[in-house]
């Protein structure tokens, strides 16, 4: 979540975009001692959105960001703001 939206003017696409982003992570590398890596505790700490480009025209002229008003805005920025949710987990017992 707190990801913009877009829409091409163009064709009218508001699903399929190429984007392109900068991320800067900081993050806990756990590896095993067979040499399996576990990304864990992974932080943004600056994440840019360099170009977005409509799917189908194949190029970005007419795509706009969509007013996030829309959206409701959610800053992400708090610690503990990480998506571990694990779908599927036994939580229920009926
Ligand atoms: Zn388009």
């Amino acid at each position: 979540m707190g990801a913009p939206r877009y829409r091409c003017d163009g064709c009218g696409n508001l699903t399929r975009f190429d984007v392109t982003t900068t991320r800067r992570t900081t993050a806990f590398h756990h590896y095993t001692v067979g040499g399996e890596l576990r990304v864990e505790e992974e932080t943004v700490l600056s994440h840019h959105v360099d170009a977005v480009s409509c799917r189908w025209c194949g190029h970005g002229r007419s795509v706009v960001e969509l007013a996030e008003s829309e959206a409701g805005r959610s800053d992400v920025g708090g610690p503990g703001e990480q998506e571990h949710q694990e779908p599927g987990a036994a939580s229920r017992v009926t």
